[in-house]
């Protein structure tokens, strides 16, 4: 089991109000495994990526991620699995404007303090594997949308995650680009990276193979 969630609650301090945004949350995930969380705005899908990402923890409940107790860790322990274990991709790619496709692919390695050389290596790999070999010199300005949706997604891959946890990820996408996006992720998924997308898009839904429904803050699923 690459992801366990066990009554999960999230709460949100409003001035003197807690607000109620995730409501007993349960969910697993085998690894190798392409599930899409699919919710509204404002259905809690940020809230509940925040905690499997380890950016944030919840109010209560369980969540082991790759058999480790993430309610158990302190701040740096997070830090530390995020750079190692997951792999992030946003709906605005979060790319560095002023550094090349290369460049923003070596970060997390460059965290991670991997050589130089093995960086290079590492880095124009990943870049391979989401076919832009030809775009490593590229700044993110001379790269089309989709293009850089790639490039944010070889550096999710280039410190081989256990899980590439995708936010909305062709939200700032034409189809076109949206679906080469999709199209990415069922081959990358086939190549054995444990996939987890989130979107409010029923269609971009359906490109995994289980879709887990979030609404007010309440997952269900489908038997
Ligand atoms: P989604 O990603 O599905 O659009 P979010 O997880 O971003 O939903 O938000 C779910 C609910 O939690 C919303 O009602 C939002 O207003 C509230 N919320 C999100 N973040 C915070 C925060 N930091 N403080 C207070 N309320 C928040
Ligand atoms: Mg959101």
């Amino acid at each position: 089991m690459i992801l366990e969630l066990k009554n999960i609650y999230k709460n949100y301090q409003q001035g003197k109000m807690e607000v109620p945004v995730l409501k007993d949350v349960s969910f697993s995930m085998e690894e190798g495994e392409y599930v899409a969380i699919m919710g509204p705005s404002g259905s809690g899908k940020t809230t509940l990526m925040n905690i499997i990402g380890c950016l944030d923890q919840a109010t209560s409940g369980t969540f082991f991620l790759d058999g480790e107790d993430i309610s158990k860790c302190s701040e740096n322990e997070m830090s530390d699995i995020r750079l190692h274990k997951i792999g992030f991709v946003f709906q605005s790619f979060h790319l560095l404007p002023r550094q090349t496709a290369q460049s923003n692919v070596e970060m997390p390695l460059q965290y991670a303090k991997v050589p130089k050389k093995e960086r290079i290596a590492r880095s124009r790999k990943a870049l391979e594997r989401v076919g832009l070999a030809e775009r490593v010199g590229f700044f993110p300005n001379q790269l089309s949308g989709g293009q850089m949706q790639r490039v944010a997604i070889a550096r999710a891959l280039v410190n081989n995650p256990k899980l590439i946890l995708a936010d909305e990820p062709t939200g700032a996408l034409d189809s076109k680009s949206g679906e080469q996006v999709m199209d990415l992720f069922k081959r990358l998924n086939e190549e054995g990276v444990s996939v987890l997308m989130i979107t409010h898009d029923a269609e971009i839904a359906s490109h995994a193979k289980r879709v887990v429904t979030i609404r007010d803050g309440v997952l269900t699923e489908k038997e």
